[in-house]
């Protein structure tokens, strides 16, 4: 006999995949035109990750909506260094576009939606397939702040399995709310969270603190490895990650300028 818990999380799936199927209910309410700003941070954003190779063609990058917080910014389903503003979908937290205009979502954009719901201090969030971070979500190596500018990841960086919420017959993707939620959880209060198999999401404060955490988290991993090839390593303790980590983010402006004069250089829209 089904419980009552069981019944209500049976409803509660079926509104939600009733509502994106058969699209009765009018499209989510729009909070209104962003800060012109945070438009402009997440275009930059996108190429900078892209010319700084942490996405290839695939991986995304979203804000939170300036002013509604159940609301998030991302682009339309494609690469992330030929974004452009015209590519950028308002989406509510159930991952519903507020605008599509024909334009196709990103698959993926659960990771960002139940991030956002989970967690009211995130403010920007990475996706990322890079190749150097995917070797510590599939070993028992975990990824740790081995020098300073990685210092965020004194924070813990949790790998996702997948396998523990979808089964062995998943196709890797998060794409469903449910998986974006375990997810989430997987993440707690952590800066970032490894996608065993896939890659990792970083989060930020605001675009240009989520997208340092992701430039260095594929930096970091690649310098631990290297030093783990020399040797056993020393890595920062919890006291100098965290007293470094809020520097770092404070002085982001530096590495921002830098890359985005690099990134919008070479790729004008
Ligand atoms: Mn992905």
């Amino acid at each position: 006999m089904i419980g009552r818990r069981e019944l209500l999380a049976l409803l509660g799936a079926g509104t939600a995949g009733a509502a994106w199927a058969a699209s009765p209910a009018p499209p989510p309410a729009s909070a209104g035109p962003p800060d012109p700003k945070l438009l402009d941070e997440l275009v930059a954003g996108n190429r900078i990750l892209a010319d700084q190779g942490v996405v290839d063609g695939f991986g995304h990058l979203s804000v939170r909506h300036d002013k509604r917080p159940d609301r998030f910014l991302i682009a339309r389903s494609m690469a992330p260094g030929l974004v452009t503003p015209a590519d950028v979908m308002e989406t509510d937290l159930d991952g519903v576009p507020v605008d599509p205009r024909g334009r196709t979502p990103y698959m993926e954009r659960f990771i960002h939606s139940e991030i956002y719901r989970a967690r009211p201090d995130v403010m920007a969030v990475v996706h990322s397939h890079s190749p150097a971070v995917i070797p510590f979500g599939v070993t028992k190596v975990p990824l740790r702040p081995v020098y300073h500018m990685a210092s965020f990841l004194g924070a813990g960086a949790p790998v996702f399995e997948i396998r523990e919420v979808a089964g062995p017959d998943s196709d890797m993707l998060i794409r469903t709310p449910a998986l974006g939620r375990a997810l989430a959880k997987a993440l707690g209060q952590a800066q970032v969270v490894l996608m065993r198999g896939h890659g990792f999401v970083a989060t930020g404060s605001n675009v240009k603190t989520a997208v340092m955490h992701a430039v260095y988290t594929e930096v970091g991993a690649r310098v631990q490895a290297e030093a783990m090839k020399l040797g056993p390593v020393t890595y920062l303790n919890p006291t100098e990650a965290a007293k470094i980590s809020p520097q770092n983010d404070a002085l982001v402006d530096k590495n921002w300028d830098l890359w985005r004069a690099r990134a919008m250089g070479k790729q004008q829209p």
